[in-house]
């Protein structure tokens, strides 16, 4: 790609500053409007076209240099999160979970209660016994619905305290995201998946449209609002889609090749093999480019890829994205990896 190192390091900066802004803004599947309008704000001040499709998903598209099938990019803004299951006598909040992901991966952590009205309680999520001097079940105790709680911020709680305040059932629980910038550039936040690959996105749109370049072929950009819960991109891929790339996390852990210096391009994922060819093009773009990158499998991963399918579009799939450790947990990256997706990205897209 020949571009200077200087450039490189400001578009690593602006994809990293826009993710920070993005894991700050809570989106949890079904209640994504903030991020999606984070989203239409940038698009606006960068004159791209976009709309909404009527369950609120967002595409922006890009007209292409020459005829042919169209590309489609997806990448989603809905992440994990709670919701209130119940409120008890003693005011202790009961959760029950928005998208996949283990209790204990979400004990301790910091929380906003969002109520109806839009007021926010702050708590914690907590084991229902949670301290080491007045119980010894804290240390063996099954982490599950049944046992985990949110204490709230508030003074003599009780249900009725509790109630007073608007907190009730149905209300959002957002965790905090704890995003951290390294020194050693390590990017460390909840959220990651897929925020990571949104920023991704939006950088390779910012700068080609900055550089007043156009992709190859006609793009959208498909910013889906519920792939945690399984139903993303299930409807409203835009007419004309001859290829449909999902940009979402890669899963780093023992046995894969991924890792967090890199984009990882998936093989086969839990629902089958991506496209062959596709995929062979995008290793190519990569050596092509000098772009760190590593073919994966992932053992247990779904993605908007493969939603698209099962719904029955007719578009050949496939799947890149941040290497990210510990996926719906305590997540990571690094700036390199966010950099190889960015790169990724707009070699795919061709704008010479
Ligand atoms: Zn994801």
């Amino acid at each position: 790609m020949n571009t200077p190192p200087s450039d490189l390091s400001a578009l690593t900066d602006r994809t990293v500053e826009t993710l920070s802004k993005l894991v700050h803004i809570p989106s949890p599947a079904g209640h994504t409007e903030a991020a999606i309008g984070f989203l239409e704000k940038e698009l606006d001040r960068l004159k791209v076209h976009h709309q909404r499709t009527v369950r609120g998903a967002l595409v922006a598209s890009i007209p292409g240099r020459e005829a042919g099938p169209h590309r489609t990019l997806t990448a989603h803004v809905d992440t994990l999160a709670a919701m209130v299951k119940s409120i008890d006598k003693d005011g202790l909040v009961r959760l029950t979970q928005v998208g996949g992901f283990a209790l204990s991966t979400i004990e301790g952590e910091y929380c906003t209660v969002e109520t109806t009205s839009g007021r926010t309680v702050r708590g914690t999520v907590l084991y229902e016994k949670p301290s080491a001097h007045v119980s010894k079940e804290v240390e063996s105790a099954k982490r599950d619905a049944e046992s985990m709680v949110v204490r709230l911020d508030v003074e003599s709680p009780s249900e009725s305290a509790v109630a007073a305040l608007g907190v009730a059932v149905g209300d959002y629980i957002h965790f905090d995201p704890r995003f951290e910038l390294t020194d050693s550039g390590f990017v460390k936040s909840r959220h990651l998946d897929d925020k990571a690959g949104v920023a991704c996105l939006l950088a390779a749109v910012r700068s080609m449209v900055e550089k007043d370049t156009r992709p190859r072929r006609t793009c959208h950009f498909f910013f889906s609002t519920s792939e945690e819960v399984g139903f993303g991109a299930s409807a409203g891929i835009p007419e004309g889609t001859g290829q449909l790339l999902a940009v979402d996390m890669g899963a780093v852990g023992k046995g894969q090749a991924s890792d967090e210096y890199s984009v990882s391009i998936c093989a086969k994922d839990s629902t089958g093999p991506f496209d062959f060819r596709l995929r062979q093009h995008l290793v190519e773009l990569c050596r092509a480019n000098e772009i760190p990158c590593k073919v994966d499998v992932y053992p247990f991963y779904g993605s908007d890829a493969a939603v698209a399918v099962r719904a029955g579009h007719d578009v050949v799939t496939g799947l890149i994205g941040p290497g990210i450790d510990a996926s719906h947990n305590l997540e990571r990256t690094h700036r390199r990896a966010l950099l190889a997706t960015a790169q990724l990205i707009t070699a795919y897209l061709d704008p010479a």
